[in-house]
């Protein structure tokens, strides 16, 4: 099944208990606009490379439409809308003054060299700098990109449109990014954990997590957990996976990481593989890497009790159902992952004021958005007797859809 098909899938399960009219879910699931640019691009061997870039604005009733940009070889169109219409309802659940956009460009990053990226990078912003801006469409690192990608984006952007930092965030902290936004879907989804865990009286100290991912994600939720005293036994990245039941050294593990480019063979562990990581006896399940990677075909082996969607969409509804009937909690993606873009929200106004915020500022102002926003789509949860996954949709549709209803049709 297509990720927008995925998306869509929920959508009308909300839209259902909702009773929205026919209408209304066909206005509000059609994307606003869609852009699909050929880029070619003189790579360093003189020879000439085309990729194909997208972005698609989904949906701009409750302000600017806002979204990551990801270079990757899977990235195709329908992904990107799955992905841009998740962001509508990701900045709706956790109220933030934005609408959802995602862009993307289908290339395999590990082919190119850090020239041929900046080019690249520049040559998508030569075509679509029109329709994106700080009032209309600011995009985000994604998978693949990172706060480098973000500076040469700003720095093309401001050669058509004069300086304007605000066109994108994500930015490095030297050049108009904020403090406390690497960090902050990390954190983000281990300030979520820890509330979740406590409605069922857990605390983290005394609970196991196994990590997918060990990119920005996962390496900044497994720092962020061994600080608060979690065990994180299991951790993968694209090398394969490592294990120590009794619990892995973080600290040590993010210091190999970064002077070895891997995890792989992190002295103290056996190494398992993407499956036994995603099986392994752990009470909480954290997907930081790919969508679609938790299925029909392994869901029903997966022991975790809880599973926390750091990704964007790594549980495909069929999966999604399993998980209903063995009575595992998913927290979902538009909840979970939704620091990295408030933080994203932070930079756009500490750029709009040019006043910067302090790195406490940041982590406070996010944790008192994650936790209210938690607290929402739980009482939602409550009180529909429905999953957390239905609540949040719930509450980011009503928003998108009276925000809507009042700027008139
Ligand atoms: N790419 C991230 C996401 O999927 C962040 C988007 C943003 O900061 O605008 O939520």
């Amino acid at each position: 099944m297509s990720s927008y098909e995925d998306a869509s899938r929920y959508f009308h399960q909300a839209a259902g208990i909702m009773g929205l009219s026919k209408n209304m879910q066909k206005l509000l699931l059609t994307p606003e606009r869609e852009m699909k640019v050929q880029i070619a691009l003189e790579r360093d061997n003189g020879e000439i490379s085309t990729f194909i870039g997208y972005r698609i604005q989904h949906n701009s009733a409750r302000g600017p439409m806002k979204g990551g940009l990801r270079f990757h070889h899977e990235v195709d169109e329908d992904e990107v809308l799955g992905l841009a219409t998740l962001m509508t309802w990701k900045t709706a659940v956790v109220n933030i003054p934005y609408g959802g956009a995602k862009g993307g460009i289908s290339v395999n990053v590990k082919e190119l060299t850090q020239g041929e990226k900046d080019r690249l990078t520049r040559k998508f912003v030569d075509v679509i700098h029109d329709m994106v801006g700080p009032d209309k469409d600011i995009p985000a690192p994604d998978m693949g990109t990172n706060a480098q990608v973000m500076a040469w984006f700003m720095n093309q952007y401001s050669k058509f449109h004069g300086f304007n930092p605000a066109c994108v965030t994500g930015k490095p902290v030297e050049l108009h990014g904020s403090e406390g936004r690497e960090e902050a879907t990390g954190r983000g989804v281990v300030t979520l954990t820890e509330r979740l865990l406590n409605k069922a009286r857990r605390e983290i100290t005394e609970t196991t997590f196994a990590i997918q991912g060990f990119g920005n994600v996962g390496s900044h939720a497994a720092r962020r957990l061994a600080e608060l005293g979690g065990k994180v036994v299991a951790v993968s990245d694209v090398s394969g996976g490592i294990w120590n039941p009794e619990g892995l050294d973080i600290p040590k593990l993010l210091d190999y990481a970064s002077e070895t480019g891997s995890i792989s063979n992190f002295p103290g562990t056996d190494a398992i593989d993407n499956d036994g990581l995603l099986t392994a006896d752990v009470d909480v399940l954290i997907p930081a890497a790919l969508g679609g990677v938790i299925t029909s075909d392994n869901a029903a082996e997966i022991r975790a009790k809880y599973i926390i969607e750091a990704a964007n969409a790594p549980v495909t509804p069929e999966a999604d159902e399993i998980f209903a009937h063995k009575n595992v909690i998913v927290l979902p993606d538009i909840l979970a992952n939704a620091g990295g873009v408030t933080v994203s929200y932070f930079e756009w106004v500490q750029n709009r004021q040019h006043f910067k915020w302090d790195v406490n500022r940041v982590r406070d102002e996010l944790h008192r958005i994650m936790s209210d926003s938690f607290d929402k789509v739980w009482q939602i949860a409550e009180e529909k007797d429905i999953s957390l996954r239905l609540a949040a949709y719930l509450l980011g549709i009503g928003r998108v859809g009276r925000a809507t209803v009042l700027g008139g049709i």
